[in-house]
């Protein structure tokens, strides 16, 4: 009979076997229409005790949490204690219906008001709709929780997963997430990365699955594989037992089979995130998102509060590369102090470099709190200005770096026409760093906070490819660094190809570097060439996706075991 194959988008390449187990809470009914029976103030008395009920859980929880997760819950229990919320509420129960009902109109309305407001608020907005399940769980008397332990490993299925419900599981009986909905920036595909745990997102059809079912969950493949044979579960357990075999193995610096060095840096946002890139074999940082640091400032931040985040992520990393981006404001990371006022379309205004240029004493405040913090650290600084689009953008800021005494200075490649000239840009300053998330966005003309448009923001298109082949080649002639620190860095095949289009460096979320190395080393510089040259030659993003698999597979080094 043939085995039943459910297709999803695999987080990393990991691969297990188990069976499934549903997450219950999401599979409650809705609230409907139906009358009150006890009255608005009664109502109004048992939506104040859920949503304080609520809160407090996620107080609770996010004592417990590490520091990533205590922040979002903390933020989230803000939002349950809003008095915006009870006033939505109250004016609902108006109407007579039940504080279910309310409670989960209230919520609604909040979440439509953030989601237009860019990447940030957009997210904010999925946690508003968990929050509201939770509320209406606790009206209902259902339990909040996610799942009921089964007391054995198993197969989370779920139609997305939550913070607020991540931070209470025990991970370590989780073999592997698999939801229907959410893409590779979900909660759930982050949380997969950062705890290496193995996932499948998007994977419509795996709801119905009944709890219990055998599935091997395949991220490499991209596969759920329902009720394997004896023969696909022998498959299944060679490869895991070879991925065993390849991730004990010491883990030195990025390299092809052949020795080739592909640098392997980490993607940061916070000084605090320095530590566990260290610890998971960074050879430096590609990004440190110096915009992160500041989304809820009202006001420009000090040169001193910025030498002293600066110095303590340099500290991190005596005598290796950090490269620091300038402030990236505008568009999905709005700043307050520096962003631009009202535009029609954000993405395509003042941000980046732009914005920096409209307020220079920003641009040179941050550039003297960076080389102060050089000036008092071992790491080797690398300086770099986001949105650039032109060449004598290049020089203004390349000069500028250099002028504040930091003598590496380069640009990001996210803007099609720079990658287009790669060759004159490069001549005017000392590396480049392609951002694969807004070139593809600016490449194929797809908002990369739009899900309407997701399935065309896929770094695979041969589009995308030709232009960082562009830089890979402007790079190789000139001599100077090309690194990748977009998103498509962390995808273990794509990094091939990336190689083999002649990018030195990739930069990813430290999680992802594991992986990453083990898929470089598995070939040479020539394999790298052949299999990113069949992505190219394709005529879509999933052809090359494909293409580059079945090239990788006719290589010996490569062949996943049959
Ligand atoms: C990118 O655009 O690929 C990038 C790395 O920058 P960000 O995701 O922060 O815009
Ligand atoms: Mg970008």
């Amino acid at each position: 009979m043939e085995v039943q194959e459910l297709v999803g988008v695999g987080i990393g390449t990991g691969i297990v076997v188990g069976p499934v187990l549903h997450a219950s809470r999401q599979a409650a009914a809705a609230p409907t229409d139906a009358a009150s029976t006890i009255g608005a103030e009664a109502e109004l008395d048992r939506a104040r005790t859920a949503l304080a009920a609520v809160s407090q859980q996620l107080r609770e929880r996010a004592e417990a949490a590490d520091e990533a997760t205590r922040d979002v819950l903390e933020a989230q229990a803000l939002m349950t204690e809003d008095p915006a919320l009870l006033d939505g509420v109250e004016a609902g129960l108006a109407s007579g219906v039940t504080a279910e009902k309310a409670v989960a109109d209230a919520f609604a309305e909040f979440a439509a008001l953030l989601a237009d407001a860019g990447e940030y608020f957009a997210e904010r907005a999925a946690d508003l709709h968990d929050l509201s399940d939770r509320a209406v769980a606790v009206l209902q008397g259902r339990s909040t929780d996610l799942v009921v332990d089964p007391g054995h490993p198993y197969v989370l299925v779920a139609r997305d997963l939550a913070p607020a419900d991540t931070a209470v599981l025990d991970l370590d009986r989780v073999l592997a997430f698999v939801t229907s909905e959410g893409g590779p920036t979900s909660h759930t595909a982050i949380l997969a990365r950062q705890r290496g745990i193995v996932a499948l997102v998007g994977a419509g059809g795996v709801e119905s699955l009944p709890d219990g079912t055998q599935v091997i969950v395949d991220a490499e493949r991209g596969r759920v594989f329902v009720d394997p044979d004896a023969a696909e579960l022998a498959d299944a357990e060679a490869r895991i037992a070879a991925r065993e075999a390849e991730a004990s193995a010491p883990a030195g610096p990025g390299a092809l089979a052949d020795g080739t060095p592909v640098k392997l840096l980490a993607n940061l946002g916070k000084p605090g995130e320095a530590k566990g890139a260290v610890e998971m074999g960074a050879e430096g940082v590609g990004l440190f998102r110096t915009e992160f640091l500041f989304l809820d400032s009202a006001d420009a931040p000090t040169v001193e509060e910025q030498t002293e985040s600066y110095r303590e992520v340099l500290e991190a990393f005596p005598g290796k590369r950090v490269v620091v981006r300038l402030l990236d404001a505008g568009a999905d990371k709005p700043l307050a102090f520096l962003s631009p006022g009202e535009e029609e379309n954000p993405a395509l205004g003042k941000r980046g470099l732009r914005a920096l240029r409209a307020s220079e004493q920003v641009l040179q405040d941050q550039l003297t709190a960076l080389a102060a913090a050089d000036a008092a650290t071992d790491a080797e600084l690398w300086v770099m200005a986001p949105m650039v689009a032109t060449v004598e953008e290049t020089r203004f800021v390349t000069r500028a770096i250099h002028e504040a005494g930091i003598p590496v200075a380069g640009v990001m490649v996210e803007i099609p026409s720079v990658a287009l000239i790669a060759d004159r840009v490069l001549a005017q300053t000392d590396f480049a760093s392609i951002g694969t998330n807004d070139l593809t966005q600016y490449t194929m003309a797809a908002d990369r906070q739009l899900g309407s448009v997701a399935a065309l923001q896929d770094p695979w298109h041969p589009a995308v490819l030709r232009l960082v082949s562009e830089v890979g080649a402007a790079g190789a002639a000139s001599g100077k660094p090309v690194g990748v620190c977009g998103e498509a860095a962390a995808d273990p095949l794509l990094a091939v190809v990336l190689a083999g289009l002649g990018v030195t460096s990739l930069s990813m979320s430290p999680t992802a570097l594991s992986d990453v190395r083990v898929s470089l080393a598995r070939y040479s510089m020539d394999d790298a060439r052949a299999i990113a040259h069949a992505a190219l030659a394709a005529s879509e993003a999933a052809d090359a996706r494909e293409a580059a698999r079945a090239a990788a597979d006719t290589t010996t080094a490569g062949k996943i075991p049959a």
